[in-house]
């Protein structure tokens, strides 16, 4: 069987019970914490004011619950919540049409909103900062432009790249959030509570083995859960429990710590053709056939918390760990490095 990506699941079957495990408030939603203390705090302050709540940039990986957040933090504020994404919005006129459409204190999401054109990008500055654009009356030698006022609206931005993001846009943002990959308690917590949704019967342990196997990112987690309940299907007895669990995810060849098929290329790659570095970030994007942001901001992180890699002034250099992981051996005293 070719290696599982849980990432590449189909967005069709994820949207299917999406719906319905996805966190529709506060309470619902487990793990990053002082985000929530926080962002409960400035949606109760802005319903006392009566007043929108400030923009929101959530920035962090796939999968951590930036879409989420923006739908809790619409259904908080008793609002409506508009999504779109920043490659769509091809035009100012495309983000006019959205922007004039919006009712008094709605949430409008822009994922991946560092892929803005820088147009349209410009035409979003003085919507978020006055509620007002400018648009264009006519063409040609009569073309003139009329200022529109809009209703105070929360415009919500998700990033995996916030590095790209330009700094005009970044300070508009009153409320930055950084997401941070989830612990496996946490993820066990949201495995159990998807599985009581989909009504899969699920033991504890099961569920902290899936948790482990998660990459840290609950939209893995309930994949995952997903994969297992059709092992437990077919080839237990629909129940999942620690067995089925294990037997599932080795058929599926999920690695133990949960790394993928990109994760383990970058560890091999710096050990086998850089003798497990220092390397280049640019070096290393090169030789695995990744863009070099994705794996600063996409693979980088996870490896750097869970101790495969390290960054150094030198680049990027594996550990010992990744190295035992692996089942390599290293062939050069471990250097120590300095920061
Ligand atoms: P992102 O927008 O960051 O890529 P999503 O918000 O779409 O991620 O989350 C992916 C999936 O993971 C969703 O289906 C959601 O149900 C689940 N999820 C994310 N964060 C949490 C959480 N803290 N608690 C429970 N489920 C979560």
């Amino acid at each position: 069987m070719d290696n599982f990506d849980p990432r590449k699941i189909s967005e069709i079957s994820e949207k299917d019970v999406e719906g319905a495990i996805r966190p529709q408030e506060f309470s619902e939603f487990s793990g990053q914490d002082k985000i929530l203390q926080n962002l409960k705090i400035f949606v109760k302050a802005a319903k006392l004011r009566g007043e929108s709540l400030d923009h929101v940039l959530l920035h962090g990986p796939p999968g951590l619950g930036k879409t989420t957040l923006a739908n809790i933090i619409a259904n908080e504020l008793g609002v409506n919540l508009k999504i779109t994404s920043g490659p769509v919005l091809d035009k100012p006129g495309d983000l006019a049409g959205i922007l004039t459409s919006l009712e008094t204190g709605d949430v409008l999401f822009i994922d991946e909103i560092h892929r803005l054109q820088p147009i349209v990008e410009e035409y979003l500055y003085s919507a978020m900062e006055d509620f007002k654009i400018d648009i264009m009356i006519d063409k040609g030698p009569g073309a003139r432009s009329v200022q529109i006022a809009l209703n105070p609206f929360t415009l919500v931005g998700a990033t995996t790249r916030s590095g790209l993001l330009t700094s005009p846009l970044r300070a508009r943002f009153g409320i930055k959030c950084q997401l941070e990959y989830y612990d496996s308690i946490i993820l066990q917590k949201i495995i159990l509570r998807s599985a009581s949704i989909l009504n899969i019967k699920a033991e504890k342990e099961a569920a902290l083995e899936i948790a482990v196997r998660s990459r840290g990112t609950p939209r893995i987690a309930n994949a995952l859960l997903r994969r297992v309940r059709d092992f437990a299907q077919v080839e237990g007895n629909g129940n999942i429990d620690i067995d089925i669990t294990r037997y599932a995810l080795d058929a599926l060849n999920i690695d133990k710590k949960g790394l993928d098929m990109m994760d383990n290329k970058i560890l091999t790659t710096i050990i086998d053709k850089f003798n497990g570095g220092p390397t280049g970030l640019n070096t290393i994007a090169t030789a695995v056939g990744e863009d070099a942001g994705t794996i600063e901001e996409v693979y980088e992180p996870y490896l750097i918390k869970e101790g495969f890699l390290q960054r150094t002034p030198r680049g990027r250099e594996v550990t010992s760990l990744a190295y035992s992981h692996l089942g390599r051996t290293r062939n050069k005293p471990v250097e120590e490095t300095l920061f």
